[in-house]
């Protein structure tokens, strides 16, 4: 039987003040009035709720009711197939991925990896679905997860669809090694039959394999502002904020090369976990200015209506994509979501 607990901090993780000090100034700016409940629940890791993916190919015999009584209820109302996602005339969305959401922040313990068994749920940042959900995958479609390791929303596509092709690539051979031991926790040999991973640099790929994909997906490299702010030490923050200044120049190529794998009519979705205007929308115009052919093409009302019961969007200027913010009680983001289409 699962059991489990709230969500304390066993260490008290101090925070850099060199990095918060950095967000207060730009922060305040970007998101105004926002900034500071946002500001409130990045502090306070013990307030962070943690969402459970559940593993449609695990045995979840009393996994669900357990949960329900439990109090945790679904992310999005459950469907069979992805090409139902909804009813038509509806206002809502459903999906064949399964999360649950616990009232408070009550976590589920993490599950070893055994042989010969595949784990049941996936704990996660419930909002990190979001870009899964937005790249709308469907049976057969040819689809390139460019940064994928550890492998959450790579797991959360085998959820939703049973792609055709579905590559894993990352540029870092030790986080390669942890997505390939991820799918094996979760993904029975005749689906991962479907699955490779690579491990080249995504800024390559765009020229090496042009209009291969039917989707592509950009979880892109980004300053994480929630482990960010516990730096250790005002050294390593110095490093992370010089960084910082590097990232939308690769966060542009990784998604031009995107744009480049994906064949006309395509879709490409680009994400961080960052607040970041600069690595955001700036990042989208940007290419948008520069790659001819491509669109933006916006989330659809019902999927912002439906997933709006559970997560807070911020107002974005400009109005490129969608940004969760974590609030207290639903502390789910930051996650910067936009989807591209090729046109040609
Ligand atoms: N999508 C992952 C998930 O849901 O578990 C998280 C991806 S994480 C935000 C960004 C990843 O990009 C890191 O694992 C990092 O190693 C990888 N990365 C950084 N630069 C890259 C590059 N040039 N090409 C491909 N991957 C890169």
């Amino acid at each position: 039987r699962l059991s489990s607990k709230s969500g304390k901090c066993r260490t008290r993780r101090q925070v850099c003040q060199l990095i918060l000090d950095h967000f207060d100034s730009q922060y305040s700016q970007e998101l105004g009035d926002q900034w500071g409940s946002v500001r409130s629940v990045l502090l306070n890791p013990h307030c962070w709720q943690h969402g459970a993916l559940l593993n449609r190919f695990g045995d979840l015999a009393g996994v669900q009711s357990h949960l329900h009584s439990l109090g945790y209820h679904s992310l999005v109302p459950h469907s069979h197939s992805p090409a139902s996602r909804s009813e038509p005339g509806s206002s809502h969305i459903c999906s064949p991925l399964r999360c649950l959401l616990p009232e408070g922040v009550t976590r589920l313990p993490t599950q070893r990896h055994r042989a010969g068994w595949l784990k049941q749920y996936y704990l996660l940042n419930a909002a990190s679905l979001l870009p899964v959900l937005a790249l709308q995958v469907r049976d057969g479609e040819k689809v390139l997860d460019l940064c994928s390791a550890p492998g959450g929303k790579a797991l959360a596509v085998l959820q939703e669809a049973m792609p055709g092709l579905l590559r894993c690539n990352d540029v870092d051979e030790s986080r390669s090694k942890w997505l390939q031991k991820t799918l094996q926790s979760y993904i029975p040999p005749a689906v991962l039959s479907t699955v490779t991973v690579t491990n080249t640099d995504g800024r390559a790929i765009g020229s090496a394999e042009p209009q291969v994909y039917d989707k592509v997906l950009v979880d892109a490299p980004c300053s994480n502002d929630r482990s960010w702010l516990f730096t250790p030490g005002p050294q390593q923050g110095e490093l992370w904020l010089r960084a910082r200044t590097q990232l939308p120049h690769l966060q542009k190529d990784l998604l031009c090369s995107a744009l480049a794998a994906v064949r006309p009519g395509g879709m490409v979705v680009y994400s961080t976990c960052t607040l970041s205007r600069g690595e955001n929308q700036s990042v989208v115009e940007a290419v948008l200015t520069s790659c001819p052919g491509v669109e933006l093409l916006d989330l659809e009302e019902e999927l912002i209506g439906s997933l709006s019961q559970h997560f807070t969007f911020a107002r974005l200027q400009p109005p490129l994509g969608h940004l969760v913010v974590p609030e207290h009680g639903r502390t789910w983001g930051p996650m910067f979501v936009c989807r591209l289409r090729r046109l040609s």
